[in-house]
């Protein structure tokens, strides 16, 4: 048995995993006291392993946003966490007599999703569109780091070259352009210059407020301004889907994700174009589908880290 933790900005989610069945158990979440520092995150953390029974533990497994160090795992830079060195691996290998794996939380939870539900497929890539966008990639059966562990950011792929300006400096990142983020972004700009319609309308009542699926429906209602923010977010989330397909050949893409989640159709939009773009041979031989483990992927990934990948 392991114990798999899931470190985000706002909570830290933790269960035993037995890699057996898909099952989190003794599952417990906490809110990230962020706000307080690193310590106060690294002390929530000794306190909530605390709460497990080690003796029959393996070892700990955590998946968490940001770049992971490939030989101390700490964490060199998160964007929902902290912008510079959180020596998580260190402090948890002095710590605990028991192995200690920290890796990015999209790759761990693609590492469940293969697992579980893929795991006769050897190409396989793991897509998560949220705030942001980040993947896991599984080559020739195993998941792929580069040389010094950044492989797989996809998020900040140019794909297009005078676009949107990204958080991390560049313009026109797959993130920039397609992410939840970077869509909402691109929609106010454009409702604070156009100031009409019905997409205007309801941004008007509760600008906080505005949803990715707020534009898809005012969009099936034909406001312009809408119809052209949901196409060009289409075209550019397929546009970034058929580059990572031409590139990787892989033969099934998942994809996950907050936005995804209230906006399911968007699959079907994407394979009518990111399949017209791709590679022919890659896309004849690669489907595209929806996440099987929603929430609790980074947990049962976390554990994962023990198997051979
Ligand atoms: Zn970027």
């Amino acid at each position: 048995m392991y114990i798999g933790i899931d470190l985000g900005g706002t909570s830290i989610k933790a269960g035993i995993v037995t890699l057996y069945d898909s099952n989190v158990y003794d599952h417990k979440n906490i809110p990230t006291p962020i706000s307080e520092g690193k310590e106060a995150v690294l002390e929530a953390i000794y306190d909530l392993i605390k709460t497990f029974d080690l003796s029959e533990i393996k070892g700990i497994g955590i998946g968490s946003a940001g770049s992971i160090d490939p030989e101390t795992r700490d964490i060199l830079y998160s964007p929902n966490l902290f912008h510079d060195l959180f020596p998580l691996g260190t402090f948890l290998r002095e710590k605990y007599e028991i192995p200690v794996m920290v890796e990015n939380d999209v790759r761990v939870a693609a590492l469940a999703e293969h697992h579980y539900y893929y795991k006769s497929i050897r190409n396989f890539i793991c897509i998560y569109l949220g705030t942001g966008i980040g993947s896991g990639i599984i080559v020739d059966g195993k998941l792929l780091s580069g040389c010094s562990n950044a492989a797989g950011e996809v998020g900040h792929m140019v794909i297009n070259a005078r676009g949107s300006l990204c958080a991390c400096g560049n313009n026109g990142c797959f993130e920039a352009e397609a992410s939840g983020q970077g869509v909402l972004r691109k929609a106010r700009k454009a409702l604070e210059s156009e100031r009409k319609g019905l997409l205007f309308e309801k941004y008007n009542r509760d600008k906080a407020s505005l949803l990715i699926r707020d534009i898809k429906e005012a969009a099936l209602k034909g406001d312009p301004l809408a119809s052209n923010l949901w196409e060009e977010f289409i075209f550019f989330l397929s546009l970034g889907i058929s580059n990572i397909m031409t590139i990787f050949n892989p033969e099934v893409i998942v994809l996950g994700g907050g936005v995804l989640e209230s906006n399911p159709e968007i699959i079907d939009e994407v394979i009518k174009q990111a399949w017209k773009s791709a590679n022919p041979v890659s896309a004849r031989t690669c489907s595209l589908t929806k996440v099987n483990l929603g929430k609790k992927a980074s947990i049962l990934g976390a554990g994962l880290l023990f198997l051979e990948y």
